[in-house]
């Protein structure tokens, strides 16, 4: 069986190989073009030296940020190519990065340093498939192993864990028994693993199918993770945007709103996302029955698409129907916002009002024309505020 290779990877393995070097493509692309998924990039790895490559692979644009650890990204053909030199990896004292590596001529030394079995394995157009860990038979026993001890491995370099725990809920697979049972044993390491490589794998873990899965299988991992969060989890997560899948397991948490904001502080996650969070969660009327002004007031407040994920998830815990009322409001372009009312500042100035007063009495209006009180016309709102 032949592998397919981007045009990108095509011309650097050929660039390496005419320069007499071996160039393999290594990991995730091998991985899910045995799976049969078209590989997201296709990264690289070859006998040359980093300075070998800097000088052969000159006719291309590098970046050489990860050279020390040889690494050079290549750019080709309009793709980003990581080719690495062999290597294997020294003493890892702080359990993220090797104190040291040592590049080698060995190809089979540069896979054991890999990860998980269905990572270390590469493809030569010419040569094949390498696969000395037994990589295409955990590939099709769906199960996630370490290369060599788990315990070991984990230790070297706690990521590690994540990344077991993200591939077994990507893939669908299952973790395999010893490599479970040191990530149980383990993952207290993860402490010094950086909140950025964290909070990347959880997103990635969370939109996995087999979400629900992994996290109850692991579930002290995420106790770990989130410390004093009361999760819930559901059979299902009903969506694959992890934003949403984290509040829905913090749906059921009394204080749900502070363990969000300290958790998503904590992980350093874009301030979009721990915005919406707050908001979403602090809203403390889930439980009443809506009636259509407020409905509209929500939206007011946290805008029509976190609006839907708020009422999302108060239907999940009760299984009314508040998103579908909410999308039929919303159809008939309701008045939501001041700047939807047919009167504004201007109108006001002219009618006499002045300064911070005008923004008060327009929202006093707009929540008037959201409760039906009055009609969305200049006379009728200029007589509400003039009553007022
Ligand atoms: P993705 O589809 O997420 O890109 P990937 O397998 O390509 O999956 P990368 O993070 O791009 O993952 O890493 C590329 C390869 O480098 C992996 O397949 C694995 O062989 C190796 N690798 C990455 N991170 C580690 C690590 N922390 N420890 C050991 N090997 C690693
Ligand atoms: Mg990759």
């Amino acid at each position: 069986m032949d592998m397919t290779l981007s045009k990108g990877a095509i011309r650097v393995y050929e660039t390496l190989e005419r320069a007499g070097f071996r160039a393999d493509v290594v990991g995730g692309s091998v991985r899910d073009f045995l799976l049969g998924l078209s590989p997201n990039d296709f990264d690289m790895t070859t006998s040359a030296t980093p300075d070998e490559m800097l000088s052969v692979l000159s006719e291309f644009r590098l970046i050489q940020t990860g050279v020390k650890h040889g690494t050079v990204t290549v750019i080709a053909d309009g793709e980003s190519i990581e080719v690495t030199t062999y290597r294997t990896d020294g003493g890892y004292l702080d359990h993220r990065h090797p104190d040291k590596v040592t590049f080698t001529k060995e190809l089979k030394d540069d896979l054991a340093r890999r990860d998980f079995t269905v990572n270390a394995m590469c493809y030569h157009p010419v040569y094949g498939f390498t696969d000395a860990f037994g990589g295409r038979e955990d590939l099709k026993n769906r199960v996630i192993r370490c290369v060599g001890e788990p315990a070991l491995r984990f230790s070297e370099d706690a990521l590690r864990i994540l990344r077991a725990l993200r591939f077994a809920s990507a893939l669908g697979f299952s973790v395999e028994e010893k490599t479970a049972k040191a990530i149980h044993k383990l993952y207290p390491l993860l402490r010094d693993v950086s909140a950025e490589r964290v909070y990347a794998e959880w997103r990635k873990l969370l939109s996995g199918q087999n979400a629900v899965a992994v996290l109850s299988e692991f579930s002290d991992v995420t106790a770990f993770l989130f410390p004093g969060a009361e999760f819930s989890l559901p059979t299902a997560f009903a969506s694959n945007d992890f934003r949403l899948c984290t509040l829905q397991l913090l749906w059921q948490d009394p204080n749900r709103a502070a363990h969000f904001e300290e958790m998503a502080k904590r992980l350093k996650t874009e301030k979009s996302f721990l915005d919406y969070g707050v908001s979403i969660l602090s809203q403390q009327n889930a439980e009443r029955n809506l009636r259509r002004g407020e409905y509209l007031r929500l939206c007011h407040t946290l805008g029509v698409e976190n609006t839907k994920d708020f009422l999302f998830l108060c239907d999940l815990s009760d299984g009314e129907n508040r998103t579908e009322i909410f999308e039929k409001i919303i159809a008939e372009n309701p008045v939501t916002k001041i700047s939807d009312l047919r009167l504004n500042g201007n109108d006001l100035q002219k009618a006499g009002y002045k300064g911070v007063a005008i923004g008060r009495l327009l929202e006093g209006a707009l929540y008037a024309v959201m409760d039906g009180k009055v009609e969305n016309e200049k006379s009728s709102l200029l007589e509400y505020i003039q009553s007022i």
